[in-house]
Order: C-alpha cells, then structure tokens, then sequence
C-alpha cells in the first residue's frame, strides 16, 4: 500500500485550492477596510503559552494538544488557536508603545491542529482566520469585530446566518454563577454523560456547551448566567445591544452559549449557518468573544488590558458556500494558447509561450509533442483567447498564425512584428 495521508489532514489539491485563495482573498479585502493588519505567528509555540492561554482544564489543553519534547528537552505544541499566541507576540514585541496601532487591530490566517475525532467539517489540521483587537474595553470593538465576520460571510455570499450573543461577565460573576450551576447539575449527576460528570467539578460552565443530548436536554432549565451579571457587566452588555440595535444587526440571546476556552469573559458570541443544503443541521462556523484579562495574564500592561477576538474556519465557511449552492470561481483559463507543431518547434514555443508571460497573460502550451487537434482541445479546455500556432512552415517562413478565438479569425504574422509588440497585438484581440 502506498503512503498516505495523517488522519484529519488534506490535501488542497488545485480545482480546489482557487476556493481557498478566493475565501482568503475576500477575507483580506473585508479586514482592510477595518484597518486590521496580518501578523504571522509561529506554526508552534512552547506549551506554556497555550495552558496560560486556553485555561488547563479545556478540551483544547487536556485531549487535542499536538506537544511533545523537542530535541532540546523544550515542551512545545503545534498551535491549537491563535488568539494566546497573538497575545504572546502583542506583548514580547511591545505593541503596546506609543508609536503602534492602538487598539491594536490585527487578523491571521492559518493551520491550526487538534487531535479530534475527524469527521464532516472537523479537521486535525485545519484552518482558521481570525481577528483579534487588542487594548480598548470600548464595547464598539465588540460589535466592529462582530460586524467585520458579518461581512466576511455576507462578501462570500453566504446568506443563511444567525448571530448569537451572550455575556459571561467578569470572572467575579462566574464564579458566583459557577456555584448557584454546580447546585443546579449535582442531583442531577447521574444522568450526565461521562465528560460532564468530569467537567461538573472542575470547568462546570463547559457542560452548558455539551454536545450530548442527554445532557442538552438537562442544561435547559439550568440557571441563567445572565441573572449573575455585575453593574458593570451588565451595562457593558445592554451597550452591545444597544450597539448592535443601532446598526440593524439581527441577533439572538443565548444565556446557555459558552467558548470552549477559558480567556473570556462579558460578549461571546457564534455565527451559525442553517444553510438548505445541512437539512436542518445547525453548525458553528464562527466563534469569539471579549479576553479582558489575558494582556495581563501574558505579563503585559494594564493599560491595554481589554481585547476583543474571533476565529472562524476556513473549512467550514467553504462547506458553508457550497450548502448554500454559491458559485466559487474555480477557473483554469488561460489568454493565449500556443501550438507547436513538430519537436523543432520546441524554442520558438517556448519563447512565444514566455513573451506572452512577459506582457502580461496567462500563457500555456504542449509539452508533450501532441497533434494539432489534441493542442486546440486543450486550448478550448482552457477557454483560450487567442491561439498562436508556430509549425515547421510557419518557423522556416519566420512567421506565426494567430487565431482569435472568440471570432474564429486567424491571421498570420511575422515573428519579428510580433516581438515587437506582442503585447499590443495581443491586447487588442482579447479586448475584441
Ligand atoms: P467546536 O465546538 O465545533 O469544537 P470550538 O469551540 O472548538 O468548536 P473554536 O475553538 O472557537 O471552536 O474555533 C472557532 C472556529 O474554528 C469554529 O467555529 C470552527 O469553524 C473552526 N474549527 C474549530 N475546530 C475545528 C476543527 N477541528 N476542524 C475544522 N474547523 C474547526
Ligand atoms: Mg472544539
């Protein structure tokens, strides 16, 4: 048997990877215009960064984690999330200086790695893009960056989404609701799945996020977080709302609706697609919230203490795209199209290929010293423009054929007038 793959990993193979450098592309064009700035990160960080990150208890630390000892006894992982990574480079760069950004409003796109069980829209290595603004409490960042996913989707013409929002408040809050959710779910521990029980005691608000239906169906009358908000918490929410109400964004309260990592606090919020073509399956495609607290965390300055951030799955938004049937330009074509005919030709191909190139277009040619008709099948193939034919007559009379494609017109010319301007002459036909 042949080699394959790791589980949970892909290739992008091209016909399929022009809807990766499209979505990519969209996501860049929408972040510019949110002055938000690419920053590139390590592939793996030292452990340490993601357990200060994530919090120790998550799914993410205690099962998904790609670490291991490098050859100098240091304990790293692949990144399983951006967000603590991100924090990790705002604060050993200083950032947070006077002559940057601030807030400082930065976006990435990249692999990311978990060990899951791989399944429809689950990856090991999979993708994310994500933003994160980082140094103001101003609850306009919230709903900007929450705006900013909206469009991503909205450019991409996905169009069957839904907000959701909630607020877990300060950890002051969660702690108190921690508490009035442990005396809701204790009596009711034996009927919890086996990952609830253990999460019951020590990360009690993940059980919320539980995706066993027993246990959903348990989490339905549990207390709701948003009755333990804080004065200052609270408004920060109804300001979020009121923010969102002001700009017309349709969105939905879920007080059940907690991340799955432990840097958040008042607004999280998720981007779910009920697109026709997931019959009624409902999936998170996109996922963030406030991290107020992990600046500090990181050894970073008080001062730039608020952050606001979400990531969104590649995968999923071209999942996404394609249950809502959008078209995904795929194209393989090319503007100019040249048949050699005759293994002499083979130089002058090439050169006619390149100056094409040169001036601009989209050039290919036949390696493989086909027939006339197999060379204008692929031409057609590739929805040529224009076809430029050298054989054996044409090289010995110093001229080349050059048929429009679009008017089925073919002309001859000399090979040294169309040195000469090649890029002119060509224009003018694709310009029709
Ligand atoms: P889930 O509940 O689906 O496991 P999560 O809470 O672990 O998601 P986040 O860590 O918040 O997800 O990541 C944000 C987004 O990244 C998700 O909404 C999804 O689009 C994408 N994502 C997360 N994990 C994977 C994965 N293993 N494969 C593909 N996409 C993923
Ligand atoms: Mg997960």
């Amino acid at each position: 048997m042949g080699y394959q793959k790791p589980k949970g990993t892909m290739d992008i193979l091209p016909g399929e990877v022009e809807k990766w450098q499209y979505v990519e592309s969209v996501a860049r064009n929408v972040f510019k215009k949110y002055d938000l700035h690419e920053v590139r990160t390590p592939m793996f960080e030292h452990l340490e960064v993601i357990i200060r990150g994530v919090g120790d208890t998550t799914d993410i630390v205690t099962k998904e984690m790609y670490d291991f000892e490098d050859k100098g006894g240091r304990h790293i992982t692949l990144r399983p999330e951006n967000t603590a990574p991100l924090v990790r480079s705002y604060v050993e760069n200083k950032l947070f200086g006077p002559e940057h950004q601030n807030p400082y409003k930065a976006f990435y796109i990249g692999p990311m790695f978990r060990y899951e069980r791989p399944q429809a829209g689950r990856l090991r290595q999979f993708h994310q893009i994500g933003v994160e603004i980082i140094g103001s409490s101003n609850p306009a960042v919230d709903v900007e960056g929450i705006l900013s996913a909206l469009d991503f989707y909205k450019e991409l013409g996905v169009e069957h989404t839904k907000l959701v929002i909630n607020s877990l408040g300060t950890r002051e809050c969660r702690m108190k609701y921690r508490q009035a959710l442990i005396d809701y779910l204790e009596p009711k521990f034996d009927e919890l799945s086996k990952d609830s029980k253990r999460r019951l005691h020590d990360n009690p608000l993940r059980v919320l996020d539980s995706k066993d239906e027993k246990d959903k169906v348990i989490v339905e009358n549990a207390p709701s977080i948003l009755d333990y908000l804080d004065e200052y918490s609270a408004n920060f929410f109804n300001e979020v709302k009121a923010l969102l109400d002001g700009l017309g964004v349709d969105y939905e309260i879920d007080h059940r609706m907690v991340r799955g990592l432990d840097y958040y606090n008042h607004t999280v919020f998720e981007i779910m697609s009920n697109a026709p073509g997931f019959n009624g399956a409902i999936t998170t495609i996109c996922a963030g919230g406030r991290y107020d607290g992990l600046v500090k965390e990181f050894n970073g300055p008080e001062t730039h203490d608020a952050a606001f951030g979400y990531a969104l799955g590649l995968e999923r938004a071209i999942i996404t795209m394609e249950a809502e049937g959008v078209e995904i330009p795929t194209a393989t074509d090319v503007d100019v199209y040249v048949v050699g005919l005759g293994e002499t030709t083979n130089m002058e191909t090439l050169k006619l290929t390149q100056a094409a190139r040169n001036a601009g277009f989209v050039s290919e040619r036949d390696y493989l010293n086909r027939k006339a008709k197999a060379q204008f099948k692929s031409a057609n193939k590739m929805n040529a423009k224009v076809v430029l034919t050298i054989g054996e007559d044409e090289l010995a009379n110093k001229i080349v054929r050059v048929k429009d494609m679009a008017k089925k017109e073919e002309v001859e010319i000399s090979l040294s007038e169309m040195y000469a301007d090649f890029g002119q002459i060509i224009g003018k036909i694709i310009a029709g």
